[in-house]
Protein backbone atom coordinates (compact mmCIF):
# COMPACT_ATOMS: atom_id res chain seq x y z
CA UNK A 1 0.00 0.00 0.00
CA UNK A 2 1.33 3.90 -0.77
CA UNK A 3 1.26 6.02 1.80
CA UNK A 4 1.94 9.72 2.05
CA UNK A 5 5.04 11.16 3.87
CA UNK A 6 4.14 11.49 7.59
CA UNK A 7 4.20 14.81 9.22
CA UNK A 8 6.96 15.01 12.13
CA UNK A 9 5.23 17.02 15.10
CA UNK A 10 8.44 16.65 16.81
CA UNK A 11 9.94 18.91 14.67
CA UNK A 12 7.77 22.12 15.46
CA UNK A 13 7.41 20.69 19.28
CA UNK A 14 10.13 18.25 20.73
CA UNK A 15 8.10 18.98 24.07
CA UNK A 16 4.57 17.23 23.03
CA UNK A 17 4.92 13.87 24.41
CA UNK A 18 1.33 12.82 23.58
CA UNK A 19 -0.89 13.58 20.96
CA UNK A 20 -3.41 11.78 18.61
CA UNK A 21 -2.67 10.21 14.60
CA UNK A 22 -4.78 8.59 12.11
CA UNK A 23 -3.68 4.87 11.08
CA UNK A 24 -3.24 4.46 7.39
CA UNK A 25 -1.16 0.99 7.25
CA UNK A 26 0.00 -1.66 9.49
CA UNK A 27 1.42 -4.75 8.35
CA UNK A 28 4.24 -6.96 9.08
CA UNK A 29 7.70 -5.82 8.80
CA UNK A 30 10.76 -7.50 7.16
CA UNK A 31 11.86 -9.19 11.36
CA UNK A 32 8.04 -10.30 11.65
CA UNK A 33 7.04 -7.65 14.09
CA UNK A 34 4.02 -5.69 13.83
CA UNK A 35 4.82 -2.48 12.02
CA UNK A 36 2.53 1.24 11.99
CA UNK A 37 2.30 3.67 9.45
CA UNK A 38 0.38 7.06 10.77
CA UNK A 39 -0.71 10.06 9.40
CA UNK A 40 1.68 12.16 11.97
CA UNK A 41 3.72 11.24 14.72
CA UNK A 42 6.03 12.42 17.80
CA UNK A 43 7.92 9.67 17.74
CA UNK A 44 11.53 10.13 16.80
CA UNK A 45 12.68 7.88 14.30
CA UNK A 46 16.55 6.41 14.63
CA UNK A 47 18.86 8.85 13.12
CA UNK A 48 21.86 11.71 12.73
CA UNK A 49 23.11 9.63 16.26
CA UNK A 50 20.20 10.05 17.99
CA UNK A 51 18.64 7.00 19.49
CA UNK A 52 15.13 6.32 18.65
CA UNK A 53 11.73 7.29 20.72
CA UNK A 54 9.63 4.56 23.16
CA UNK A 55 6.21 4.42 23.87
CA UNK A 56 2.84 3.32 22.66
CA UNK A 57 -0.19 3.58 20.17
CA UNK A 58 -3.03 3.26 22.23
CA UNK A 59 -6.89 3.28 21.90
CA UNK A 60 -9.69 3.10 24.34
CA UNK A 61 -9.44 -0.88 24.36
CA UNK A 62 -6.14 -1.85 23.01
CA UNK A 63 -1.81 -0.96 23.66
CA UNK A 64 0.91 -1.10 21.00
CA UNK A 65 4.17 -1.27 22.44
CA UNK A 66 6.97 0.27 20.33
CA UNK A 67 9.97 -1.15 20.33
CA UNK A 68 11.78 0.49 17.57
CA UNK A 69 11.36 3.74 15.38
CA UNK A 70 12.83 3.83 11.83
CA UNK A 71 12.72 6.61 8.98
CA UNK A 72 12.05 5.24 5.21
CA UNK A 73 11.10 6.40 1.82
CA UNK A 74 9.60 9.74 3.69
CA UNK A 75 7.90 7.45 6.28
CA UNK A 76 8.10 6.38 10.27
CA UNK A 77 8.08 3.11 10.94
CA UNK A 78 7.13 2.13 14.12
CA UNK A 79 7.89 -1.56 14.82
CA UNK A 80 6.23 -3.56 17.59
CA UNK A 81 3.44 -5.97 19.33
CA UNK A 82 -0.10 -5.47 20.96
CA UNK A 83 -0.05 -6.06 24.64
CA UNK A 84 -3.56 -5.95 24.22
CA UNK A 85 -6.70 -5.69 21.54
CA UNK A 86 -6.15 -4.73 18.15
CA UNK A 87 -6.48 -1.31 16.07
CA UNK A 88 -7.17 -1.12 12.54
CA UNK A 89 -6.76 1.16 9.23
CA UNK A 90 -7.77 4.66 9.33
CA UNK A 91 -8.57 4.21 12.92
CA UNK A 92 -7.48 7.59 15.56
CA UNK A 93 -5.29 6.33 18.20
CA UNK A 94 -3.20 7.95 21.16
CA UNK A 95 0.03 8.60 20.89
CA UNK A 96 1.91 8.37 23.90
CA UNK A 97 6.19 8.94 24.52
CA UNK A 98 8.32 7.20 27.04
CA UNK A 99 9.36 10.77 28.17
CA UNK A 100 12.39 9.96 30.42
CA UNK A 101 14.11 8.32 27.78
CA UNK A 102 13.60 11.39 24.83
CA UNK A 103 14.39 14.00 27.39
CA UNK A 104 17.56 11.93 27.82
CA UNK A 105 18.58 11.24 23.99
CA UNK A 106 17.74 15.53 23.83
CA UNK A 107 20.06 16.61 26.34
CA UNK A 108 22.71 14.49 24.93
CA UNK A 109 21.95 15.48 21.55
CA UNK A 110 21.81 19.14 22.36
CA UNK A 111 25.34 18.69 24.36
CA UNK A 112 26.69 17.13 21.15
CA UNK A 113 25.64 20.79 19.61
CA UNK A 114 27.17 22.69 22.42
CA UNK A 115 30.97 20.74 21.90
CA UNK A 116 30.72 22.46 17.89
CA UNK A 117 30.18 25.51 19.30
CA UNK A 118 32.87 25.30 21.66
CA UNK A 119 35.14 23.93 19.13
CA UNK A 120 34.44 26.33 17.37
CA UNK A 121 35.46 29.12 20.15
CA UNK A 122 38.36 27.87 20.92
CA UNK A 123 39.49 28.39 17.24
CA UNK A 124 39.28 24.58 16.18
CA UNK A 125 38.08 24.89 13.45
CA UNK A 126 37.31 21.53 12.15
CA UNK A 127 34.71 20.18 9.94
CA UNK A 128 32.16 17.87 12.07
CA UNK A 129 32.13 14.28 10.36
CA UNK A 130 30.03 12.36 12.32
CA UNK A 131 27.78 12.54 16.26
CA UNK A 132 26.64 9.74 18.36
CA UNK A 133 24.84 11.20 21.18
CA UNK A 134 23.71 7.84 22.51
CA UNK A 135 23.86 7.51 26.58
CA UNK A 136 26.71 5.06 26.34
CA UNK A 137 29.39 7.16 25.56
CA UNK A 138 28.52 10.01 23.66
CA UNK A 139 31.11 12.30 20.96
CA UNK A 140 31.32 14.32 18.19
CA UNK A 141 33.69 13.82 15.50
CA UNK A 142 35.62 16.22 13.25
CA UNK A 143 37.97 16.42 10.32
CA UNK A 144 41.39 17.59 12.01
CA UNK A 145 43.74 16.76 14.35
CA UNK A 146 45.02 17.60 18.21
CA UNK A 147 48.54 16.51 18.93
CA UNK A 148 48.66 14.01 22.05
CA UNK A 149 50.79 16.42 24.12
CA UNK A 150 47.88 19.41 23.30
CA UNK A 151 44.91 17.03 24.20
CA UNK A 152 45.38 18.39 27.91
CA UNK A 153 45.24 21.35 27.46
CA UNK A 154 42.34 21.22 24.99
CA UNK A 155 39.86 19.79 27.22
CA UNK A 156 40.73 22.44 29.77
CA UNK A 157 40.15 24.96 27.46
CA UNK A 158 36.95 23.29 26.26
CA UNK A 159 35.55 22.42 29.71
CA UNK A 160 35.98 26.04 30.67
CA UNK A 161 34.24 27.38 27.48
CA UNK A 162 31.28 24.78 28.09
CA UNK A 163 30.87 25.98 31.37
CA UNK A 164 30.43 29.46 30.03
CA UNK A 165 28.14 28.67 27.32
CA UNK A 166 26.15 26.96 30.04
CA UNK A 167 25.80 29.69 32.28
CA UNK A 168 25.39 32.60 29.85
CA UNK A 169 22.27 30.25 28.27
CA UNK A 170 19.95 30.85 25.40
CA UNK A 171 17.44 29.58 23.79
CA UNK A 172 18.11 26.43 21.28
CA UNK A 173 16.58 27.74 17.77
CA UNK A 174 15.54 26.23 14.83
CA UNK A 175 14.24 27.13 11.20
CA UNK A 176 13.79 25.86 8.17
CA UNK A 177 16.01 27.04 5.03
CA UNK A 178 14.18 26.59 1.31
CA UNK A 179 17.34 26.08 -0.37
CA UNK A 180 20.73 24.18 0.50
CA UNK A 181 22.47 27.40 -1.02
CA UNK A 182 20.70 29.33 1.77
CA UNK A 183 22.67 26.50 4.38
CA UNK A 184 26.09 28.85 4.23
CA UNK A 185 24.26 31.95 6.11
CA UNK A 186 23.24 30.36 9.12
CA UNK A 187 26.30 27.42 9.53
CA UNK A 188 29.62 27.40 9.54
CA UNK A 189 30.07 24.59 8.33
CA UNK A 190 28.08 22.34 6.14
CA UNK A 191 28.08 18.32 6.62
CA UNK A 192 28.77 16.45 3.10
CA UNK A 193 25.81 14.27 3.92
CA UNK A 194 23.04 16.95 3.98
CA UNK A 195 20.38 16.39 1.41
CA UNK A 196 21.05 19.25 -1.53
CA UNK A 197 17.21 18.83 -3.29
CA UNK A 198 15.00 19.41 -0.39
CA UNK A 199 14.34 21.98 2.64
CA UNK A 200 16.48 21.89 5.80
CA UNK A 201 16.17 22.52 9.23
CA UNK A 202 19.19 24.23 10.21
CA UNK A 203 19.32 24.40 14.45
CA UNK A 204 21.20 26.99 16.16
CA UNK A 205 22.87 26.33 19.72
CA UNK A 206 24.93 29.40 21.52
CA UNK A 207 25.32 31.17 18.02
CA UNK A 208 26.36 28.05 15.75
CA UNK A 209 23.98 26.81 13.57
CA UNK A 210 24.14 23.01 12.01
CA UNK A 211 21.53 21.67 9.46
CA UNK A 212 19.90 18.98 11.83
CA UNK A 213 16.65 17.10 11.85
CA UNK A 214 17.21 15.84 15.62
CA UNK A 215 15.06 16.60 19.22
CA UNK A 216 16.67 19.28 21.36
CA UNK A 217 16.25 20.70 24.64
CA UNK A 218 14.93 24.24 24.63
CA UNK A 219 17.47 25.95 26.97
CA UNK A 220 21.27 25.75 26.87
CA UNK A 221 21.22 26.56 30.80
CA UNK A 222 18.81 23.14 31.41
CA UNK A 223 22.46 21.27 30.06
CA UNK A 224 23.65 22.07 34.05
CA UNK A 225 26.89 20.55 32.96
CA UNK A 226 28.83 18.96 30.26
CA UNK A 227 32.37 17.94 30.04
CA UNK A 228 34.67 16.82 27.95
CA UNK A 229 35.67 13.19 28.92
CA UNK A 230 38.05 12.00 26.05
CA UNK A 231 40.22 13.44 23.31
CA UNK A 232 41.38 10.75 20.62
CA UNK A 233 43.01 11.46 17.35
CA UNK A 234 43.49 8.99 14.18
CA UNK A 235 44.02 9.06 10.94
CA UNK A 236 43.26 12.58 10.16
CA UNK A 237 39.65 12.48 12.44
CA UNK A 238 39.59 14.22 15.82
CA UNK A 239 36.92 12.11 18.19
CA UNK A 240 35.49 14.41 21.13
CA UNK A 241 34.14 12.48 24.36
CA UNK A 242 31.80 14.23 26.40
CA UNK A 243 29.20 13.74 29.08
CA UNK A 244 26.00 15.44 30.22
CA UNK A 245 25.95 15.35 34.03
CA UNK A 246 22.78 16.94 36.34
ZN1 LIG B 1 20.52 18.57 16.52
Amino acid sequence: MEVSATILLYFDDPELYQSSATVLDIRENEDGATQFILDQTIFYPQGGGQPFDLGTIQTENSVFEIESVRFADGCVLHNGKFVGGSMGVDEVVDLKIHIERRILNARNHTAGHLIDTAMANCNFNFTPTKGYHFPDSPYVEYEGMIEADDREDAVEKLDAELARLISTGGKVESLVVDSYSDLKDYCKYVPTYVPKDKPVRVVTVAGLGCPCGGTHIGEISDLISVKVSKIKSKSGNVRIGYRVEG
